[in-house]
């Protein structure tokens, strides 16, 4: 068995007391020939490992070069140096993999972001993604926590789709028919009964309407996949393939639905704070260097901890779209018409701009928006008996925006297939998705909570492109 090794996060917790490990990791750093720094991963803490002078052979330590893989098999004794209450005094030493100092790419000092991205296959090797990706993680596992408690039943659903009739965004499509000869109807279409499927398909774009079906039979269903939108927009909030978890709830209302959306996002906040402070304190750390560079008012007014803990302890805000345009509409940022797109009256939708003054200067702390124009939203969310507005709701974060889309559902048939109609839905098409209205329908309701988005918010991430390992956006599609 060659893997019987301790994690550095584990030896680091333990007492020095004499006793014999073996640890297996890449160098970070080698100096005077007798400290390496050594990384596996586990923790951003390198352990010390201290070779004793002549006792390794010079060709041996030639090759503990940056991101050299190697195997120490040592005794456990408490350090001298600073910063650290134990090393580890090399008995065995292997290198298991060379690493061409001259051509790795990562050298021991920092790296702008940028940098790193056309690095991605290798900056996970740096402090700020281990940081980040083992945030990541810990999110992703906090999700599950969340709803396996809650007894909701996490549904797969498919990433090949044949309705592209949500309107979500624009859709990538999935077929195997060939460019250069494609076959095509008498009238000159693409004759999609010879694709693949016998149909034109997509990639996802939201797993809703699947997921609603779980609902009305588990009551209460999740899933938690990749989406896919081909949509251009060049910004640090959008990926064309991110991770989407998307509760569905029967027997809940527009206040149910918020209730759990704000529960959920505190819960796995206060997992990343009770079970990943180092990393998130190494990250709080690298944004106030971050922004040490900015004029004092582009500074964020918190320390990343201090927000987290500021969202914890805080209620969420909780308004109507019509309340948030009378304060957009009466704020001097308006007047002064310091927006890009003035507030122009009811109907209109936010943009970005406006969603941020609200949470980031106006009420400086996360806000619900709920009640929006029905024009503005989709077609299955619930009608107000207003005649204007539809139960719908949506999360905004500071620094970040939109972080949730939901809404309550409209349960009754007749009024949704009116709305259909509306917006040219074919109702033929979705006849699946309107099976539930027609057997036993039910009051329920749902959100999308955009992952990467919430990596952003608890790792202070500036870029979405940062929070993914391998980032799909308009042109790149490296690694
Ligand atoms: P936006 O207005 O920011 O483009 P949206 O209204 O298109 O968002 P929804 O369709 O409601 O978003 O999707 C639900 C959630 O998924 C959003 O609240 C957001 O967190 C996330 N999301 C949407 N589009 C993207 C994207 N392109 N990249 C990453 N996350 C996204
Ligand atoms: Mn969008």
């Amino acid at each position: 068995m060659f893997n019987k090794r301790i994690k550095i996060k584990t030896l680091l917790q333990s007492e020095p007391a004499g006793q014999e490990v073996t640890v297996m990791g890449w160098v970070r750093t080698f100096r005077n020939n007798q400290f390496i720094a050594l990384n596996d991963g586990s923790t951003n803490a390198n352990l010390q490992v201290v070779l004793e002078l002549g006792a390794f052979d010079e060709t041996t330590l030639k090759r503990l070069t940056t991101s050299a893989s190697v195997k120490v098999t040592g005794t456990v004794i408490p350090s001298l140096g600073k910063g650290q209450k134990l090393e580890v005094k090399a008995t065995s030493l292997e290198v298991l993999g060379d690493s061409d100092a001259e051509k790795y790419p990562l050298q021991p000092k920092k790296h702008s972001l940028e940098f790193l991205r056309e690095n991605a296959h290798l900056r996970f090797r740096t402090n700020t993604f281990g940081s980040v990706f083992r945030l990541r993680h810990a999110l992703a596992f906090a999700v599950h926590k969340f709803y396996n408690e809650k007894g909701f039943v996490y549904m797969h659903t498919p990433i090949i789709t044949a309705s592209d009739a949500e309107g979500a965004g624009e859709m990538f499509r999935v077929t195997t028919l060939p460019f250069d000869e494609t076959p095509r109807n008498e009238d000159g279409t693409v004759n999609f009964k010879e694709d693949f499927f016998g149909r034109s398909t997509n990639l996802t774009v939201s797993g809703q309407l699947e997921g609603e079906l779980g609902a009305t039979a588990f009551g209460e269903i999740y899933t938690f996949g990749p989406t896919f939108r081909a949509e251009n927009s060049n910004t640090a909030r959008h990926l064309a393939e991110f991770w989407m978890i998307e509760p569905e709830m029967a027997f809940y209302d527009l206040e149910d639905n918020m209730n759990l959306a704000e529960e959920f996002i505190k819960y796995i906040i206060q997992y990343a704070m009770d079970n990943n402070r180092e990393d998130l304190e190494f990250l709080a750390q690298r944004l106030q260097e971050e922004e040490k560079s900015l004029p004092q008012d582009k500074r964020s007014e918190m320390g990343l901890i201090e927000k987290l803990e500021f969202v914890l302890n805080n209620a969420f805000e909780r308004l109507t779209y019509t309340e948030a345009i009378e304060i957009l509409r009466e704020s001097n940022h308006n007047k002064k018409k310091k927006f890009q797109y003035p507030i122009t009256g009811w109907g209109m939708d936010l943009q970005s701009e406006h969603e941020r003054y609200l949470v980031e200067k106006h009420f400086k702390k996360p806000v619900i928006l709920t009640n929006y124009p029905k024009e503005i939203k989709a077609f299955y969310m619930r009608q107000n008996d207003d005649g204007k507005t539809v139960a719908a709701m949506d999360i905004l974060a500071p620094g970040i925006g939109e972080i949730v889309g939901g809404s309550q559902r409209e349960e009754r048939m007749e009024k949704l297939l009116a709305r259909m109609e509306e917006m040219h839905i074919p109702a033929e098409e979705l006849w699946w998705y309107l099976d539930t209205r027609r057997f036993g329908t039910v009051p329920h309701a749902g959100f999308g909570l955009g992952f990467e988005r919430m990596v952003q918010f608890v790792t202070g991430m500036g870029n979405i492109r940062d929070v993914i390992a391998f980032p799909r956006t308009p042109k790149t599609a490296e690694f």
